[in-house]
């Protein structure tokens, strides 16, 4: 059985519209929001009421390169992003996502420290279940709502040294220009290289690229995996991986 998760990062105003698209097809999510970005973020009352539908995680105060930052900053923007979101939402979140997924082995100590349970990567193409380090069962992404060159998947594993997933790339052949195609291709890759597929992205770029009924056709293709997948919010997936 597949299991069908989402994840959406910075907090956009675009996000509410997103939002609407997954109720409207019963579909999951995870939001990943920042207190400020390059781009508009939503006001807290937006979060609040996002939360009451989603799961919202931390994506640092002020969407900062935890991989450059002085420790005192990673510090301050991990934990202080997650006692943000526990004031506007009220609830304690237990997902985070480095921005621009940078991160390095000092950050997952302070992200457990923080006492996040989960944290999204930028890896593409995985189809397997989370991974733990430092009490952090840290997961990756199956694909982009983004049409992502052939080069530039090959440098996400080249860099991560993912190998595995060069044989999804192989297999898959990510069509830019077809992510509804390139969605249903991963979809029969993952029911036998791991069993998750993660579709991750941000509202901003899907106005930018001009994608969102290229989007609402592939909700509706994960939608219509119902009742034979599992659909899942990021931390309702790292829960299940806490102790193995
Ligand atoms: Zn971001």
């Amino acid at each position: 059985m597949i299991t069908v998760t989402t994840s959406w990062d910075d907090g956009h105003v675009l996000d509410l519209k997103l939002a609407e698209l997954l109720v409207r097809y019963g579909l999951p999510g995870t939001f990943y929001i920042p207190r400020t970005a390059e781009r508009p973020v939503m006001p807290a009352s937006a979060v609040r009421e996002l939360a009451s539908r989603f799961e919202i995680g931390g994506h640092t105060l002020r969407h900062v390169n935890l991989s450059t930052a002085r420790p005192e900053v990673v510090q301050a923007e991990v934990t202080g992003c997650r006692k943000w979101l526990e004031d506007i939402t009220g609830t304690s979140p237990a997902a985070f996502c480095p921005p621009g997924g940078r991160y390095n082995a000092a950050t997952v100590g302070v992200v457990a420290g923080a006492g996040y349970t989960c944290m999204r990567t930028v890896e593409l193409l995985s189809c397997a279940p989370p991974t733990r380090s430092a009490g952090v069962a840290i997961m990756g992404t199956t694909v982009q709502a983004y049409p992502h060159s052939a080069s530039e998947y090959l440098r996400n594993i080249a860099k991560r040294r993912t190998w595995s997933n060069l044989g999804a790339y192989l297999s898959v052949r990510p069509d830019q220009r077809d992510l509804t195609g390139t969605v249903k291709r991963l979809l029969a890759a993952a029911a036998h290289r791991g069993g998750y597929f993660h579709l991750w992205g941000h509202s901003w770029e899907i106005e930018e690229c001009g994608m969102w009924r290229q989007l609402e056709s592939v909700f509706e293709l994960l939608a219509s995996l119902s009742p034979e997948a599992r659909f899942l919010d990021n931390s309702g997936i790292c829960g299940e991986h806490h102790e193995n």
